[in-house]
């Protein structure tokens, strides 16, 4: 299993023994996050951690939409730009960036911009997007369109049916997570189960957005095979063929993290996964 969306550097602070679990639990490769230029090197010395542990591990960079109060959008461009061309890893994707009209409304001008000019390097360096998007997903849209070709995960998505279909239209892929393992989520297990398998992901989001069976404790990538047994049980199909498909997906939308692998036989890198 391939964990698309995870915080490392929190984690690894948080649960430094999530490393030896999520391996046992059959995570083979997970993709670590950038949220600010002053926490990328936090988040490529955790992704070094758990290479070093056996892992394979994909770093995002971006600037997340809650810190664009902290930085400028001209200087993040520069930052970003500079550290795509530098960085001791292969970056895998431009993100964690995206929209968030619900934590500070008033900052969405601020926060379009941020978004535009990283979805301008994505493009121009040929990299994925992960995007954030709370109760954004036709703001998204519109600033997604205007980047044509681009391809990516929607992450932690909150939207519509018909919103997750354009955006699938847009080339995005939405991320699973442990949400849909919560009692009351009725509507998002029935969107999942209708979307087309080819556009779906599983992410963690660790250690935040714990499922049903960890309310209040630190998430771990570990739990993956809880958030695949709940959409699988969803959609009415086998877990081991729904996780190879997953991991699948994972690497045609990542494929600069990927495409070694793939050339090598993709399966033996998914192997402990099924
Ligand atoms: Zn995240």
């Amino acid at each position: 299993m391939i964990d698309t969306h995870c915080h490392l550097d929190d984690l690894l602070e948080a649960c430094p023994e999530a490393p030896a679990r999520w391996r046992a639990a059959g995570v083979t490769a997970l993709i670590t996050m950038g949220t600010h230029p002053a926490q990328w090197p936090d988040a490529l010395a955790a992704a070094q951690r758990a290479q070093a542990g056996g892992s394979t591990v994909g770093v995002a960079l971006g600037v997340h939409p809650w810190w664009v109060e902290t930085v400028a959008t001209v200087s993040v461009s520069a930052a970003l730009t500079e550290a795509l061309d530098q960085s001791p890893l292969p970056v895998v994707a431009v993100g964690e960036i995206g929209l968030d009209a619900v934590r500070a409304p008033h900052t969405l001008p601020a926060q379009h911009a941020l978004l535009t000019t990283q979805l301008a390097i994505a493009q121009h360096h040929g990299l994925p997007v992960v995007l954030h998007e709370r109760k954004t997903a036709d703001l998204l849209l519109a600033a997604l369109r205007r980047h044509p070709g681009m391809t990516g995960v929607v992450h932690g998505f909150t939207g519509s049916l018909q919103q997750a279909q354009r955006l699938i239209d847009c080339g995005m892929h939405l991320g699973v997570g442990a949400a849909l393992t919560h009692p009351r989520a009725t509507r998002l297990r029935a969107m999942w189960a209708a979307l087309p398998v080819e556009a779906l992901l599983l992410e963690s989001d660790a250690p935040f957005q714990p499922g049903a069976a960890h309310r209040g404790a630190v998430n771990e990538p570990a739990f993956l095979p809880e958030t695949l047994q709940a959409l699988a049980r969803q959609r009415g199909v086998e877990p081991a063929a729904l996780a190879a498909q997953l991991d699948e997906n994972a690497g045609r939308v990542f494929a600069s993290m990927f495409g070694r692998l793939l050339k090598n036989g993709f399966n033996s890198l998914l192997g402990a996964s099924s």
